[in-house]
């Protein structure tokens, strides 16, 4: 079981406040995506999941349990950035065990975990190269290893296709919703893009300046979008 659940959750910088009191409710195994303008809160939000920032005020709840004070590590999560944040020194092997090593797992289990997931992602014949020596797609492929050997109840991803040419960003949105489908994690994902959000999504979650404008299926905002802003981002024509 792995709902998240935010409770009236807030986030200043500085006392800046750009996270307005956020209440949702996501299911276990759900594909939930945020949309909304540059600079709204979507990276903020997923950075609060996952424990890279503190909550200001609020509660978080993954899976039953109150995570407000646990470390990112406890939290059962993975997260895939935009910029793939890859180890530059390490070779693609050695960048998904990493996680697994520090977690203590024995070397045959994380040997078979990282083959697995090579395997998953058409990367199993890169294993030996550094970073430097990917393309931006192959990359972002050892970025989404890193987190599938680490079996998270919860996937979040920060704009994962952003970086990628259109072809392969088709590509790898199928594979981002297989890897739904086979795990049935929960799935947590920001976006700024309206085909993907409409394509990936159960519910679309619509932020502006730090708060929630609607939650919805995609074709409950596409047919009846809450007013002009969600309109504007999704909804049909007016
Ligand atoms: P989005 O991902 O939707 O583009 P962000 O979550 O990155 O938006 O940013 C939301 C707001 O919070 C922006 O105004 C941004 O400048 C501010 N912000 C984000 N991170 C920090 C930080 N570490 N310190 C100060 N302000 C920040
Ligand atoms: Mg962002």
């Amino acid at each position: 079981m792995a709902d998240v659940v935010l409770k009236n959750v807030q986030k200043s910088f500085a006392r800046v406040k750009v996270i307005h009191g956020i209440d949702l409710d996501i299911r276990d195994g759900e594909f939930v995506v945020f949309v909304g303008p540059s600079g709204c809160g979507k990276s903020t939000l997923l950075r609060l999941i996952a424990g890279l920032e503190d909550i200001t005020a609020g509660e978080l709840f993954i899976g039953g349990d109150r995570v407000n004070d646990l470390v990112p590590a406890k939290r059962g999560i993975a997260m895939v950035f935009q910029s793939y944040a890859l180890y530059p020194h390490m070779t693609v092997y050695d960048n998904m065990a990493f996680g697994l090593e520090l977690a203590k797992s024995s070397k045959a289990e994380i040997d078979a975990k990282v083959r697995e997931a090579a395997r998953l992602l058409q990367i199993d014949s890169l294993l030996d190269r550094k970073p430097r020596q990917l393309s931006g797609g192959q990359r972002q492929r050892v970025a989404i290893g890193r987190a599938i050997v680490r079996d998270p109840k919860v996937f979040l991803f920060d704009e994962p296709l952003s970086n990628l040419d259109a072809a392969l960003r088709v590509q790898t949105r199928i594979e981002i919703a297989k890897l739904h489908t086979d795990t049935r994690a929960t799935m947590i994902y920001v976006t700024h893009d309206q085909v993907e959000a409409m394509t990936l999504a159960d519910r679309i979650v619509v932020l502006n300046a730090g708060r929630i404008e609607q939650v919805g299926t995609p074709l409950e905002l596409y047919h009846r979008p809450a007013n002009l802003f969600v309109a504007g981002f999704i909804g049909s024509p007016q």
